[in-house]
């Protein structure tokens, strides 16, 4: 690739004050607006924009619809309340129709911005018809402007501003700075593919398109661009990663595999075959494994994750698993000692409260016999602390990797040299995501449950509705089944009306007198959170009253009820990982939203959850509702910032961006151009 500091300096990173018309105090409303180049300039991306050869009269506005009108300012005043720092400024506009009242409540300085006998625009929704009113609209002068047909009879960009910064003085900057340096954008693509334009014209288009459809495209242009840079990262630290190291051989030779499945008291499902077909040939090969395993809640994950580390253990390497809670690594060192134990393998668990004992165990086994057998360490992020010394480490797995950081998924693989390293997820990766922030890993996915389950159906029920819904579970109850019941808090904290597990606790005692009732929080010492999971695995208690500390791996097959109320507190991969609680054994499952709350927002998110059980839809759709910031959390850092890709529908152009980046690396010989700003 070629270095960037190749070649003179473009002109697109010039300073903006060195443009003409901007001065100090322009620079520093633009610096506010992140603009320091002339290239931060073009890549300010308008808002929205504005069809201003089709204006409303103003007699055509409508009550409450967004419009956009003109009209020469008649009068206008500030009128301050006595008694009070209240005030309202008014503009009236006439035009040959009708006039338009504007109002901006504690804002004087708006008269400022206007003068009898102005032509205005102006942009809103009228809040009255008699007269006829709209509050605190967007508005911007356009006589006085020297570029009038930047401004008006056309399709305007609205940006967005920072005070004291006139939309219009903006407009008229961007569309010089284009007129000036287009010619200095330079493309990195020799030839667009299909109708997309070069990229000059796509920034033509996306400041000042003749029709809506000419600024989309001019944006997908400049997001396919975002995408192609994105991915030529993903695919160059993919090409380090496999220059630097050297994969364990990991082959293994099926002696313990055999015996394992043999004995497991089912057989794989198809789509967990075919996945450790795939994992076999990472584990044979002469990369590191990267690979992320995605399956919906209760696909089976675990049992493939075991014949993984079988492989290894096979091929003389220790194996380890990290899990996001205390509660989950323990079942999963339960489930491994029964299934491993009889192979002769070793198990040992390292969570917070067994980290002594651990340490003691593997410095010990280690002194003895630092050739010994090869195991496989099952634990918390205790795994990761430093004083853990894990030898010999060829298989680094990660359970729920979503509850996980990259940094943390890392430090593990770091006890290590370059050991394979398999992340398991039960939620789905949008397929957008995938292609990019979890771009570096490959993806299998187990798309199939084992068969003989029964059905999960899923119902959204109004506080009104309890009592009937604790019919149906006693009844539920009473006929052998067991019970998950989630509240959104440990303990009652002001009046946020949000239901409490320790205050329901007394409450659905009283409720079951007759029956056993646990109480599982995070705020449990470890040891009484394991008492009470062991008494409702064991069908002790058959109502577990929880937080959404159940969230993850919980696997009792008899709990066929999951009831949450608050709902709408719980994200919607949260609420599809709480109701993967149940449906696991062959009763029908019933799983119970209590409280959708009044935001139709909550409403549909729940309706999301009463349509599908299908971990994707659902994972799209959070994807829709959060965005992907908040869906990757703090813990997922490498969001990539895009100006203009959208992580929620530009799955097309994400495919395009790879396929032209792999076509670049095939063709070694024409190296891409890197951009420059
Ligand atoms: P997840 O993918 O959510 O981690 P688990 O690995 O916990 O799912 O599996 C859920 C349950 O299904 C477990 O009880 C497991 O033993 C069982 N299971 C896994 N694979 C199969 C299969 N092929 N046939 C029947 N049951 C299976
Ligand atoms: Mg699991």
């Amino acid at each position: 690739m070629k270095k960037d500091s190749e070649g003179p300096p473009s002109p697109l990173s010039g300073r903006v004050r060195d443009l003409r018309g901007v001065g100090p105090e322009r620079e520093a409303q633009l610096k506010k607006l992140e603009i320091h180049t002339v290239m931060d300039l073009l890549l300010h991306r308008p808002r929205r924009y504005e069809d201003r050869r089709h204006l409303k009269s103003i007699r055509e506005l409508t009550l409450d619809e967004a419009a956009t009108t003109r009209g020469k300012v008649v009068a206008m005043g500030v009128k301050t309340f006595r008694n009070s720092n209240r005030s309202v400024f008014e503009l009236v506009l006439e035009d040959e129709t009708a006039r338009l009242h504007c109002r901006w409540w504690n804002l004087p300085f708006m008269q400022n911005y206007f003068n009898a006998g102005d032509e205005v625009f102006i942009f809103g929704k009228p809040n009255s018809l008699k007269p006829r009113t709209i509050d605190h609209p967007e508005s911007e002068v356009i006589n006085g402007a020297e570029e009038i047909s930047i401004h008006v009879n056309r399709i305007a960009p609205i940006y967005p501003l920072t005070e004291g910064l006139p939309q219009r003085w903006l407009r008229a900057l961007i569309w010089r700075a284009l007129e000036d340096f287009s010619q200095a954008i330079e493309d990195f693509l020799s030839e667009p593919p299909g109708d997309f334009p070069c990229r000059a014209d796509a920034f033509r288009l996306l400041h000042f398109p003749e029709t809506i459809d000419q600024a989309e495209l001019g944006r997908k242009r400049l997001a396919l661009d975002e995408f192609i840079l994105l991915q030529r990262d993903i695919q160059a630290r993919r090409r380090r990663f496999e220059e630097k190291s050297k994969a364990i051989p990991c082959p293994g030779d099926n002696r313990l595999i055999r015996p394992f499945l043999g004995a497991l008291g089912f057989s794989l499902t198809t789509a967990q075959t075919r996945v450790l077909r795939e994992l076999r040939q990472d584990l044979a090969g002469t990369h590191p494994m990267r690979r992320l395993l995605q399956g919906d809640v209760g696909s089976g994950k675990t049992a493939v994750a075991a014949c993984c580390a079988l492989m290894v253990i096979e091929s003389g390497y220790n194996a380890a698993l990290m899990a996001p809670t205390e509660i989950l690594a323990t079942q999963h060192y339960s489930n491994f000692l029964k299934w491993f134990g009889p192979l002769g393998v070793e198990v040992h668990l390292q969570t917070g409260s067994r980290k002594t004992f651990a340490e003691e165990l593997t410095t010990d086994l280690l002194r003895r016999s630092p050739e010994s057998t090869p195991k496989l360490f099952i634990g918390t992020h205790a795994l990761i602390e430093s004083g853990f010394a894990m030898d010999k480490l060829g298989l680094v797995m990660i359970d729920e990797q979503h509850k996980f950081g990259v940094v943390q998924r890392e430090r593990l693989v770091r006890k290590g040299q370059y050991p394979h390293l398999l992340v398991m997820t039960a939620t789905p990766i949008p397929r957008t995501l995938g292609l990019t922030i979890y771009g570096e890993l490959d993806v299998s996915t187990i798309d199939e449950l084992p068969k003989g389950r029964g059905t999960i159906k899923t119902f959204v029920r109004s506080t009104e509705s309890l009592p009937k819904v604790w019919a149906f579970i006693r009844k539920q109850i009473d006929a052998g089944r067991q019970a998950y019941v989630v509240y959104p808090r440990v303990e009652e904290t002001g009046s946020t009306g949000l239901k409490a597990v320790t205050k329901e606790f007394d409450h659905i005692q009283k409720l079951f007198p007759d029956r056993l009732v646990g109480l599982l929080h995070g705020k449990l010492d470890p040891e009484s959170k394991q008492r009470v999971m062991d008494r409702f695995r064991s069908g002790e208690i058959q109502l577990l009253l929880s937080t959404s500390i159940i969230e993850v791996g919980m696997d009792v097959p008899n709990a066929s009820i999951m009831l949450i109320e608050n709902a709408d507190q719980f994200g919607l991969a949260q609420l599809h990982q709480l109701r993967g609680r149940i449906g696991r054994g062959s009763h029908d499952s019933q799983c119970i939203l209590v409280g959708a709350g009044k935001k139709a927002e909550s409403r549909a998110k729940l309706k999301v959850m009463e349509d599908t059980l299908d971990g994707f839809k659902i994972a799209e759709a959070d994807l829709r509702f959060r965005g992907p910031g908040e869906l990757l959390g703090q813990s997922q850092s490498g969001a990539p910032s895009l100006r203009f890709g959208n992580l929620e529908g530009d799955y097309e152009l994400i495919l395009l961006a790879r396929k032209i980046v792999s076509e670049e690396q095939g063709n070694s010989g024409t190296p891409p151009k890197p951009l420059k700003h």
